[in-house]
């Protein structure tokens, strides 16, 4: 008798053990200001990625993978909380600015890392954070158990370097002593020194992370936001020699960052593979907007053959490279062209995480992307995607095949991906019914969003540079 319930206890244990082992480790990687075709698996000629391609060839790449914004703060804040982050007065970058308790994600919300670390998970944030300096948002109260980094925007690659700040197009700022890019680096709240390369170093960090949650039971959630190749343009000498052959300075540095973003995954991947986690590991990348082109911060990236840029919400600022991989589940190798967003990851790494979202996520604008992804479900994930930026300057719907968008004081545009991915031909005239059809449901969406809580735009705060259309009255710029 004693021997049976022996063995009874050792099933069930084996059987708890088992449906802990299935539970799958989270990774996160998101690059920063990355054009659209500057990886090798979105079709670069000039800037090898072998590791990303061969992280896309182990997954499905979304052709049609978006951010719910199209600059850096505001896309994040959606990404971590699988909510348009406009529902939460998430519109603008935060000021660099450890007093301003305004600036940043509000306590009301609750991150993608809450959810994991009540459901059992170990969770840590590598990179950029820019989510707030102020104390009350820094990683360790956002659920993150363990964080390297820095909180600003943006960081020098080199230490001791001089930062050169652009603040407009051929306009830079003498900042040398630049506080936010040459802010400490930080592990948990303790100021660390600069030593090394600091892309080479966030990637040594992922690796020593996922070496040693690999020794734990428990599963894992990495957060590992890269602040390159945003500028500014800084990159190992070394990186630099092997793309010599580019004469434009700008593009050479910007692909040897790319490159040492790329090198850093392989490492990544490597270590996935030798603590034999890689099958049941979930990884998703992204960028967290499109290239800046011709703009502030300027990278020299490009996102062809879409139109547009960092800021824009033509295809060209919110359409990004986006990896879904996880080898145990998900099929390996293939393309999906539904649109999806950002805000999925939350969802589809709760549901694969088998864990419950926390009560202030009552409302997810995210799906969980598995059923579509394994094929389960062929509808699409979304009957719509949308975007306001600038305090309701500019919308943008996705339906189908067709984009409606409006800028600033320009009439609206209609345009049909399918034929026309470049957004060159606009339909509006041609197809009225279909225009007014998705400016009414970019009406009723902005209905569920609040004015911005906070700003910090290049034009001076909240009210946008047209000064028609102020927050209390957004509808105005969808009709
Ligand atoms: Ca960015």
């Amino acid at each position: 008798m004693t021997r049976f319930f022996a063995v009874l206890l050792c099933l069930v244990n084996c059987a708890a053990a088992h449906a802990a082992e299935r539970r799958p480790n989270i990774l996160v990687i998101v690059a920063d200001d990355l054009g659209y075709s500057d990886v090798g698996f979105q079709g670069a000629r000039d800037i090898p990625t072998p590791h990303l391609d061969r992280l896309a060839a182990s997954g499905i790449r979304c052709t049609d993978g978006y951010v719910s914004y199209p600059v850096c703060s505001p896309s994040r804040a959606g990404l971590i909380t699988g909510r348009y982050q406009q529902r939460f007065g998430y519109e603008f970058n935060p000021k660099w600015d450890a007093t301003a308790a305004t600036h940043g994600l509000p306590l009301s919300e609750a991150t993608l890392a809450d959810s994991l670390r009540s459901a059992g998970y170990t969770t840590g944030a590598i990179g950029k954070w820019h989510l707030g300096a102020h104390p009350q948002f820094h990683p360790n109260r956002r659920g993150f158990d363990d964080f390297f980094g820095f909180l600003g925007g943006g960081h020098r690659y080199l230490p001791g370097s001089a930062v050169e700040v652009e603040i407009g197009a051929g306009k830079k700022a003498a900042s040398s002593g630049d506080a936010e890019h040459t802010s400490p680096l930080l592990r948990n709240s303790t100021e660390v020194p600069e030593v090394g390369e600091l892309t080479t170093r966030l990637g040594e960090e992922a690796t020593a992370s996922i070496t040693r949650y690999a020794k734990d039971p428990k599963p894992w959630f990495l957060y590992l936001a890269f602040n390159a190749p945003h500028t500014p343009m800084q990159a190992r000498a070394d990186q630099l020699a092997r793309f010599a052959s580019i004469t434009d300075e700008r593009r050479r540095t910007y692909a040897a960052m790319v490159a040492t973003v790329d090198e850093a995954v392989g490492r990544i991947l490597g270590a996935l593979d030798a603590t034999g986690q890689r099958e049941r590991t979930l990884i998703f990348f992204i960028s967290d907007n499109g290239g800046p082109m011709t703009k502030r911060n300027a990278n020299a990236s490009v996102n062809s053959p879409l139109r547009g840029q960092k800021g824009d919400v033509f295809e060209g600022g919110i359409r990004v490279p986006f990896i879904v991989a996880w080898p145990a589940r998900i099929p390996a190798g293939r393309t999906y062209s539904q649109p999806v967003i950002a805000l999925d990851i939350l969802p589809t790494a709760l549901a694969a995480a088998g864990a419950t979202r926390d009560a202030k996520l009552a409302a997810l604008d995210g799906v969980d992307l598995l059923p579509f992804l394994t094929g389960k479900n062929t509808a699409a994930p979304h009957p719509r995607l949308f975007w306001r930026m600038d305090a309701g300057e500019a919308f943008a719907v996705r339906e189908g095949n067709w984009k409606w968008l409006r800028t600033y004081q320009n009439a609206p545009q209609l345009y049909d991906l399918s034929a026309d991915l470049g957004e060159t031909r606009d339909l509006a005239s041609s197809r009225p019914e279909i225009a007014e059809r998705l400016a009414a449901a970019a009406a009723e969406w902005n209905h569920g969003l609040i004015a911005p809580s906070f700003g910090n735009n290049p034009f001076g705060g909240l009210i946008n540079r047209t000064g028609l259309e102020k927050p209390s009255t957004l509808e105005s710029n969808v009709k």
